[in-house]
């Protein structure tokens, strides 16, 4: 039996995906051979690749000059390519809204002259800064911001005021929510929070930004070179692609990312009513800046915490465990989770707090 999975990443996939994989894992179209056993040159993967990239071009709205890349090293590794790849004139500003925020920012001081414009970790990341009260210094190549902060449950819904580019970490909520893609001189995401197994790392950045990559730059970390090859300069995570195309065209086929935000906002609004409705549960972010993806809670005492996550376990709501610098409880509702996880969450909950007085 498939249980509710609310972990943060690697996190959920969609049913029938997984059962297509399942499917043809052992004989690929016809081929003999899995995805996973062949050349990642040859005709059947070189489709899977193209089918990938057209895919996430159509479902976000992509420019074509935009160059849309599937390189390795997760998000983390992007915390150093982006400076790498656009530190020009040697500086850049950060927004710093959580744990990942800050990670970006302090690898980026490695690079050049790197400045905090806003942060909210004195107040233990529950909000984010007012973007119209944010200024950032001339001259600097990029404004750096994490669209939605995984572990603290925040997310941007105003974008930075500035002629800068914008750079934004969307791990966490790409394909969650429409967004303007030309708004963003780059835009990356780990995909093991909402797309596919962990292995591949999505990468959409505006072509004229290509070509000004610092002389150290390691070559596997150029994106003009990734963008020249159609990212298969090495041997590509051949699977996470062929994961990749197989969820791209399932939420083609439930109507694309409109679709999924009216789902995404409905499975979350259902969430945060019934924690602010009880006398129980509590979830501690700025009402405004509240997450889709991500909602921690606690109740407030340790204890109780570690008896829900137990409890709930048992139930089949597994991965509800907050992120140790956080405590509580947190449910990642990412798009893989159906509406009906969220009810059962719920139920369980109010039983929980029934039987907890
Ligand atoms: C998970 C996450 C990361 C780290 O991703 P890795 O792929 O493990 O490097 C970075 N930023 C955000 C917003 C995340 O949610």
């Amino acid at each position: 039996m498939r249980v509710f999975n609310f972990a943060a990443g690697p996190s959920t996939l969609p049913l029938p995906v997984l059962e297509q994989a399942q499917k043809e894992f052992l004989d690929y179209q016809g081929t003999g051979m899995s995805i996973i056993e062949m050349s990642h040159r040859g005709k059947p993967f070189m489709a899977v690749n193209a089918e990938a990239n057209a895919l996430l071009r159509e479902l976000m709205g992509i420019p074509d000059d935009y160059a849309v890349l599937f390189v390795q090293g997760g998000a983390s590794q992007q915390f150093a390519a982006v400076p790498l790849n656009l530190l020009s004139n040697g500086k850049a500003d950060y927004i710093v809204t959580g744990n990942f925020a800050n990670k970006a920012y302090e690898e980026g001081l490695k690079y050049g002259d790197m400045s905090v414009a806003a942060s909210s970790k004195e107040d233990g990341y529950t909000y984010i800064p007012d973007m119209n009260n944010v200024k950032f210094r001339d001259g600097i190549d990029y404004v750096h911001f994490t669209y939605n902060n995984t572990i603290f449950g925040t997310r941007f819904t105003d974008l930075p005021k500035t002629d800068a580019t914008l750079v934004t970490d969307m791990s966490s909520n790409i394909l969650s929510e429409v967004v303007d893609v030309k708004k963003f001189g780059l835009i990356y995401a780990g995909a093991q929070k909402n797309i596919a197994p962990a292995g591949v790392t999505i990468v959409i950045v505006k072509r004229d930004l290509l070509g000004k990559a610092l002389p150290i730059c390691p070559t596997m970390l150029n994106y003009a070179i990734q963008d020249k090859n159609d990212s298969l300069y090495n041997t590509p995570p051949c699977f996470s692609i062929y994961m990749a195309m197989l969820v791209f065209r399932h939420l083609k086929q439930m109507g694309g990312v409109p679709a999924m935000q009216k789902i995404n906002e409905e499975k979350a609004k259902m969430l945060y009513d019934f924690i602010d409705n009880s006398k129980l549960y509590k979830n501690n972010v700025n009402k405004k800046d509240r997450s889709l993806m991500n909602v921690p809670f606690v109740t407030g005492d340790p204890d109780l915490d570690a008896k829900f996550v137990a409890e709930a376990t048992k139930a089949g709501l597994v991965s509800l465990k907050g992120h140790r610098l956080v405590g509580g409880m947190r449910a990642s509702i990412y798009n893989a989770m159906p509406i009906e996880g969220v009810k059962a969450l719920i139920d369980f909950m109010k039983k929980f707090e029934m039987e907890n007085k």
